[in-house]
């Protein structure tokens, strides 16, 4: 059998940051005009059941007119009504994507980036700050001195990235004398690049965690739309009939049978399903098992 590649805490990489195998992501967060009492009560299903990292983004909460920032100002005050809270959560946040630019890592954006996130939830320190989506228009050098400067100025505690190449991770990794704790690519059974363009290799190589973005594939997984993720779902459907589990609880322990310790990021918004989640934990899957999904997803018999 697979193991699920961690017990119930691990550490990122230098940081002594101790997080949960499972994630709670809050880019959904506005989707349904969600209020303050929304955002605690499922913040408060996450933590009951054991899952302390929350990832969320100063862009969540933005329609493409207005609303940056809204998704973090909603945890803020969250945090704020309830003494204690800020210290049980292992807060997420990203920053860099910039509404109209469309991405900017310039030093004078992402510093200040830093400091609007860090007002608007409301904290003295962002546990794990992560770049959105690479700059290209960013010298890493540049990214790697205001990343840097958060880290000297207690802002920031650990550092991530999201959406990079390798390369792009290479790149920032070597302008950084602290180390990169996290990497948040999209990944899920419908969307299996990473498995096989090395970003989970040098994942495993430099001891970043991956965070799963997406892990039911936004949801197709329960709602799938053409012949292969038909053919996914059912995979992973056969699988969670056999072990008496949903099919998102299969779709969490698929990802987390990986050696690189997958940490999938819950997106629903339902606090019954978040509790669910957790069931992941005590599932395992055989190679065999685990490989029919991986076929079903590439679509073509592994040579
Ligand atoms: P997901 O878990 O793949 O999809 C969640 C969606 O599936 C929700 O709409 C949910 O609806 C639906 N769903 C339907 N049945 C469900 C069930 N039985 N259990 C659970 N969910 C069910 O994740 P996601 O929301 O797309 O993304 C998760 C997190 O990844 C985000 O919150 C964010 O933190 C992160 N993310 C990061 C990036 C990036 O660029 N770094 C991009 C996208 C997302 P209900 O709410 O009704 O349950």
């Amino acid at each position: 059998m697979l193991m699920r590649g961690a017990g119930l805490r691990r550490t990122l990489a230098q940081s002594g940051i101790e997080i949960s195998p499972l994630a709670w992501g809050m880019w959904r967060t506005t989707d349904t005009g969600q209020r303050i009492e929304d955002i605690d009560r499922l913040l408060h299903a996450a933590l009951d059941s054991r899952i302390n990292l929350v990832d969320t983004a100063d862009i969540y909460g933005f329609d493409g007119r207005s609303g940056f920032g809204s998704a973090e100002e909603l945890l803020g005050q969250v945090l704020a009504g309830s003494a204690g809270l800020r210290n049980r959560i292992v807060l997420a946040t990203k920053g860099g994507i910039r509404p109209g630019s469309p991405y900017d890592q310039s030093p004078a954006y992402l510093k200040d980036a830093i400091d609007a996130s860090l007002r608007r939830l409301r904290i003295d320190h962002i546990d794990i700050y992560q770049i959105h989506r690479p700059d290209i228009l960013a010298h890493p050098q540049e990214t790697a001195r205001v990343l840097e400067d958060g880290l000297a100025s207690g802002k920031i505690r650990a550092l991530g990235v999201s959406n990079h190449t390798p390369s792009q991770i290479e790149a920032l990794a070597g302008f950084l004398d602290a180390s990169l704790t996290v990497t948040q690519p999209e990944i899920s059974a419908l969307r299996i690049d990473c498995f096989e363009n090395g970003e989970l290799d040098q994942a495993m190589g430099m001891g970043l965690t991956p965070l799963a973005w997406s892990p039911l594939g936004g949801g197709r997984l329960l709602n799938p739309q053409n012949e292969r993720e038909l053919a996914v779902a059912s995979s992973l459907d056969r699988f969670a009939h056999d072990r008496n589990v949903s099919l998102p609880v299969a779709a969490y322990s698929w990802l987390m049978a990986h050696p690189a310790g997958i940490v999938p990021i819950i997106g629903s918004q339902n606090a019954d399903r978040i509790a669910e989640a957790v069931q992941a934990l005590d599932v395992e899957w055989s190679r065999g098992e685990w490989y029919e999904v991986f076929t079903a997803a590439r679509g073509a018999p592994l040579p």
